[in-house]
């Protein structure tokens, strides 16, 4: 191939011969500057920003909470959604500082938004697979509550079931310590995973949030409005609250609310927003219900 260029090594002193490719050469040094920035813009403090998505009460018709979805406003790159750079910090072994300054940001906008006028308003804060390993995570977590004077019924940890299955019994540890703290627990993206009900009944859960992917075919997919049905019973019988993801039509909605499901979220209501913008689109005692023109 003549894009595969043969070199051999000469700093080890051994005739070790390499097939290099100059285009993944290119794309290891784009990756490799991208986490460079990463680093800095995480030492820094100024590229990384938290936007929040409302989830709204279906008995209430009231914000409920805000999920907090980090965003990178790279200089050359423009605005990065996590997609693009959780893996990078996870690689590269620092993603326990990202999820850190995401949960001390979240503390600081939780102390803000209490003295905006929304008393109780939580915020939900999500933490990689990685982090469930990490023995300090709770001790940070009781850090930033007291730093902030945040109470912490009013943040809650969003994890995944992958995240669990890896090391289950010590990802059990570290959650009933964070849950010890009096922060709330919510399993993401429900049913992409292999959760078995054996697992969710060990879990100190509070929340139970299901995956978008079964939410945005149910208008024309009759098993998937059993799937959203069976789960949402399943979670009630074990006495956790049910969240819909990615709810994007009022007939999603209609459906979800029919079925007894506790909570939504989605671009039906906003899609990820700066906090000062949601907060003019959602002052304290509106009810964003109300508003998609649902009666409660
Ligand atoms: P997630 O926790 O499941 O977050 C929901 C994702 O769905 C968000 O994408 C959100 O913008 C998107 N979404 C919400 N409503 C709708 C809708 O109605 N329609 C559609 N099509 N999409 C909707 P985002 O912000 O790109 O985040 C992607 C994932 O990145 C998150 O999935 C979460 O797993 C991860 N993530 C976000 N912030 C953090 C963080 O601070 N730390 C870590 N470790 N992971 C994070
Ligand atoms: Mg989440
Ligand atoms: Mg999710
Ligand atoms: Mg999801």
């Amino acid at each position: 191939h003549a894009d595969l260029a043969l070199y051999q090594s000469k700093g080890s002193g051994r005739n070790v011969v390499h097939f290099f490719n100059p285009h993944l050469k290119q794309k290891a040094s784009f990756e490799l500057q991208l986490e460079e920035d990463l680093r800095q813009a995480l030492q820094q403090d100024n590229c990384l920003m938290l936007f929040y998505q409302p989830i709204i009460d279906l008995r209430s018709g009231a914000l409920s909470k805000l999920e907090a979805l980090v965003r990178w406003h790279h200089p050359l790159h423009g605005l990065l959604t996590p997609e693009r750079f959780i893996a990078i910090a996870e690689a590269n072994g620092f993603i326990d500082q990202l999820d850190d300054w995401v949960l001390r940001r979240a503390c600081h906008d939780l102390n803000s938004l209490e003295h905006m006028g929304y008393p109780g308003l939580k915020i939900a804060v999500n933490c990689s697979a990685l982090n469930l390993a990490n023995d300090q995570l709770p001790g940070r977590i009781e850090q930033h509550l007291q730093a902030t004077r945040c109470p912490a019924q009013c943040l809650e940890l969003e994890v995944t079931e992958s995240a669990l299955l890896s090391n289950i019994n010590r990802a059990i540890g570290l959650l009933e310590r964070i849950r010890a703290l009096g922060v709330c627990l919510s399993i993401d993206d429900f049913g992409t995973g292999y959760s078995s009900l054996a697992y969710l009944r060990r879990l100190p859960l509070d929340t139970l949030k299901i995956d978008r992917s079964f939410i945005q075919d149910l208008a024309n997919s009759n098993q998937d409005r059993e799937i959203v049905h069976a789960i949402i019973a399943m979670a009630h019988a074990l006495h956790l609250k049910v969240v819909a993801e990615g709810v994007e039509t009022g007939e999603q909605l209609a459906f979800l609310q029919d079925r007894g499901c506790d909570q939504v979220q989605g671009y039906l209501f906003s899609k990820p927003l700066p906090l000062e913008e949601i907060v003019s689109r959602f002052p304290p005692h509106i009810r964003p219900l109300e508003r998609v023109g649902m009666r409660l």
